[in-house]
């Protein structure tokens, strides 16, 4: 029989697969000997189970729960509904991965109208009746909230009620009398909600929250959050049982969260946040703004050393920077919670580097401790230290989550994606965010908040997310109904533009300009080692001279696609290349290239010259012609004065360009076959500037890689080949130069992956291009899959957009095949990959384990390709 439940005591650090981090980490620290309120954990395999039985949870499992309460309680020496010793417990998620604040949490439960009354009597002080309706009244919101899905605003209007009726600013403020009536207008509430009474029964009380908690796994902001951070659906949530401590007991009572190191800088000290009688969700989502940790020290200075104790047994422990949940009951200290902490990119590369600098950890331990996709923040702008010193600063916050924003206000999560969408740049500014508003927060530049601290769940989310956040401006006066705020004497509206410094917590009016990153300091010192122990190589998607700086600035060993039509896209030379679409003989069309050669080759030197004999790939002509020509009346008469041609003439010229699906329409090599002067100019351009590039530079290796689009059968490979050999080799004679060159293809249509040895006997190398093999496989279009792929997400069909995330069982089925059988003909042939995907940490180490040669993607996301390709080599050497 299965075993569904381990106590504290049964459990350790490596089970965090069955016992979610959490758990696995409670049962941690309750072995290392820490003070842990003694509970059990539900494993993840419950939870998989209850989705197997149709959300239910069966008898047997509930059973064992049930065997589990009754040794919690032996444990605890307190019973649930107990008159004399009420047991009160905290009903906890906790999947592998952590997901904070995607999940929920209920606390207080097993309270109940009697046990409130015997609780209260046996305690004759005041303060303590207050405790206990407070108590009381968090739990029925919680409960109503999270299990019962009675959405939190009624609950906190009538706490609002509450306290403009008393004329108090804070909870804390409410005296037992007003928490008293507080939780009978809950039950009220609940009732007139739901139509049914509170449940008073403990045990009934427990069995709905462990059911809402599994339920949880399943709510629409988990699934985002977990598509986003590669989370498997499969996973499931551990819920975690265990005795209440109180932090809201008494003024010698608090809870707090902290660091062992500054998730946001990586220094090492002690950072963290403490409240006094309160308990932990006040502290997370920002009701009353908390004092630091350091003025715990003064407060409770038994329970702080202790503290401090704990820290550095947890971070020895663990060999990692450690975020730790607590709570001081009567000024003993409790251990809730600890895990390796989120933390910013720049924190994580100064904290991996310390840690093998303390002798922690080793290089290669390092570098597995980057999370790469946290790297795309690094390499975003900053604001230009030149411009800031004459921006107009008109308030601070806490610099929660580091990082340059800047863009129009925007004042609810809402705005914030459908500015977005619109194409506006955007700051969210809120009072304080909750889960609900995460989308928008993704939506925005940055993130500024009113209240919370550096633990709010604005700044957890944002620091996740890499995103530039200020939390905690009191200065503002906020007005969210009427969206507005008054900041340093100006009233800000909705669409004014203010600029937020996420690292120093400033905020400044108006737009201040940025300037790029750079790759140095402790970044460098990772990225060395990462290139150090990688096998694949990174190279870049560039188009233009500037983009392939920049890709070499951040390490690209070379150019493993560029887009030769992004060139004619250039207004100057569009018109030359739509005469050559619209010219009707074979010397017209010559004509027109012409014009367009001397441009063309330019560039390509331009592309030589910046990847210092690096190698260039570079691929031939390969979108539909049609979305070329012009459109507009204006524009067409214009082409037909400049071709001496009707408008007529012209407008039928693009109405026989139509076709019904482009995307598999006459693009590609077939454009070639048909207008072989196409790929004759390009091939001209290429080799000239190889020549003359070579001329310059005798010591570089020069070897352009001519790359052949959309191929889908040999014959039809070679056609083309033939003629960019031709042109080559006679450009080549002329200039009496040595110059070698490849011709290769690209892999995206199925039929090239799976005759991919027919190819290679011609091919010279391959390179996959994963956006088109992709949408060619699945038999859906890049540009419409957006409209119904959210409902494949929603019915679990896909958990991820299979353009971001390469499918690794269909599409990497076919690219390992075209390896394989390319290089059956052809041994260590070159591929590598060019789509979307070459940037993606998961598909980076696939391409790894298939043995690509070379992963090529977007300038900003080569540093990102670099560490998932040194960690895909150094997990694979075990
Ligand atoms: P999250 O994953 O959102 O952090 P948690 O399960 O950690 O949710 O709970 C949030 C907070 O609730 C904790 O940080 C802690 O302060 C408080 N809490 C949870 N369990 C207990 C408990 N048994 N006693 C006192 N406080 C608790
Ligand atoms: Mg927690
Ligand atoms: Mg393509």
């Amino acid at each position: 029989m299965a075993k569904y439940v381990y106590l504290f005591t049964e459990g350790n650090a490596t089970m965090r697969n069955l016992l979610g981090g959490k758990g696995a980490n409670l049962a941690e620290m309750t072995n290392i000997g820490l003070p842990v309120p003694q509970g059990f954990t539900i494993t993840t395999e419950a939870c998989t189970q209850y989705y197997e039985d149709g959300r239910t949870i069966n008898d047997e499992i509930m059973a064992e729960i049930m065997k589990y309460v009754e040794i919690m309680e032996k444990i605890n020496g307190k019973k649930f509904g107990d008159l004399k010793n009420p047991l009160l417990v905290s009903v906890r998620s906790g999947a592998r991965a952590s997901m904070p604040g995607m999940m929920d949490t209920i606390l207080n439960l097993g309270l109940n109208d009697e046990v409130v009354a015997a609780m209260i009597a046996g305690n004759p002080d005041p303060k303590f009746e207050r405790f206990v309706y407070d108590s009381y009244r968090r739990f029925i919101q919680m409960f109503s909230d999270v299990v019962m899905e009675v959405g939190k605003k009624y609950f906190e209007q009538l706490i609002d009620k509450m306290k403009e009726e008393k004329g108090v600013q804070y909870d804390i403020e409410l005296n037992a009398a007003d928490l008293k009536k507080l939780a009978e207008q809950f039950k009220a509430e609940y009732k007139k909600q739901l139509g049914q009474d509170f449940p008073s029964d403990p045990k009934v009380q427990l069995y709905e929250a462990i059911r809402a908690v599994f339920r949880s796994w399943d709510n629409p902001r988990a699934n985002v959050y977990r598509r986003d951070n590669d989370i498997p659906y499969s996973w499931g949530t551990a819920v975690n049982v265990m005795p209440m401590v109180f932090g809201n007991l008494n003024n010698n009572s608090g809870t707090g969260v902290a660091f062992t190191r500054d998730p946001a800088t990586g220094e090492k000290k002690l950072m963290g946040e403490f409240l006094v009688n309160a308990q932990g969700e006040d502290v997370v989502a920002g009701v009353r703004t908390p004092m630091p940790i350091t003025e715990m020290a003064e407060r409770f200075p038994e329970a702080y050393a202790d503290f401090s104790r704990v820290c550095n047994i947890l971070e020895n422990h663990y060999r990692d920077m450690q975020d730790m949940e607590f709570t001081v009951e009567n000024g003993k200290l409790y251990m809730l919670q600890c895990r390796n902490g989120k933390r910013t990119a720049q924190a994580a590369l100064k904290i991996a580097c310390d840690l093998v600098d303390e002798g922690m950890r080793t290089p290669e331990e390092a570098v597995l401790m980057i999370d790469p996709r946290n790297l795309d923040t690094l390499l975003h702008p900053q604001f230009d230290a030149k411009a800031l010193k004459s921006a107009q600063q008109i308030g601070k916050g806490l610099g929660a989550s580091p990082g340059a924003a800047c863009g129009q206000i925007v004042f609810t999560a809402d705005d914030a994606e459908k500015w977005k969408n619109a194409g506006k740049k955007v700051v969210l500014v809120r009072l304080e965010t909750s889960p609900e508003d995460i989308t928008g927060m993704k939506a925005a530049q940055g993130i500024l908040t009113v209240r919370g601290g550096m633990t709010s769940h604005a700044a957890v989310v944002a620091r996740g997310m890499g995103k530039c956040c200020v939390s905690g401006c009191g200065e503002i006066v906020m007005d969210e109904a009427n969206k507005k705020f008054t900041l340093a004497g100006k009233t800000y509206h909705e669409g004014d533009v203010i600029s937020i410094d996420g690292s120093t917590g400033k905020i400044y009016d108006g737009a201040v300009p940025t300037v790029d990153a750079k790759v140095e300091g402790e970044f460098g010192r990772i990225m060395s080692w990462a290139d150090s122990f990688r096998k694949l190589h990174v190279r870049t998607n560039a188009d233009t001279p500037r983009d392939a700086k920049k890709a070499r600035e951040l390490g690209a060993e070379g150019i493993g696609l560029c887009r030769t039509e992004h060139m004619f896209f250039d207004p100057q030379r569009i018109s030359a290349f739509r005469e050559m679409i619209c010219a009707d003989t074979k010397a017209e069309r010559e004509k027109a290239l012409d014009k367009i050669m001397g441009m063309q080759q330019g560039d390509f030197e331009e592309l030589f010259e910046a990847m210092e004999g690096n190698p260039v790939t570079i691929r031939f002509l390969d979108p539909p012609l049609h979305e070329f020509v012009p459109t507009e009346e204006a524009e067409i008469a214009l082409l037909a004065e400049v071709q001496g041609k009707s408008v007529e003439a012209i407008k039928a010229v693009i109405q026989g360009l139509h076709e019904s699906n482009p995307m598999m329409g006459h693009r590609g090599c077939r454009l070639t076959v048909t207008y072989p002067e196409i790929a004759v100019m390009q091939t001209k351009a290429v080799i000239r500037a190889a020549i003359n590039t070579k001329k310059k530079h005798p010591d570089w290796k020069i070897v352009p890689e001519i790359m052949i689009p959309l191929v889908g059968e040999a014959k039809e490979f070679s056609y083309v080949k033939k003629i960019v050999v031709e042109v080559a080799d006679a450009e080549i004679k002329a200039a009496g130069s040595d110059l070698k060159y490849e011709v290769g293809t690209m892999i995206e249509i199925p039929r090239a992956a799976l005759t991919a040895d027919e190819i290679a006997k011609e091919a010279e190398f391959f390179c996959f291009g994963t956006n088109d093999l992709t949408q060619m496989t699945f038999g859906f279009s890049r540009d419409d899959a957006g409209k119904f792929l959210p409902a494949y997400y929603d019915t679990k069909i896909y958990e991820n957009d299979p353009f971001a995330k390469l499918d690794q069982t269909g599409v990497g089925k076919l690219m390992k095949m075209a390896v394989t059988l390319g290089r059956s003909v052809r041994p260590g042939m070159e591929c590598g990959i060019c789509g979307e995907h070459g940037g993606d940490p998961t598909s980076v180490e696939f391409c790894h384990k298939i043995g690509l040669s070379y992963v090529s993607c977007s300038p900003y996301r080569v540093p990102i390709a670099r560490l998932a390709a040194a960690q895909a080599a150094i997990k694979d050497r075990g």
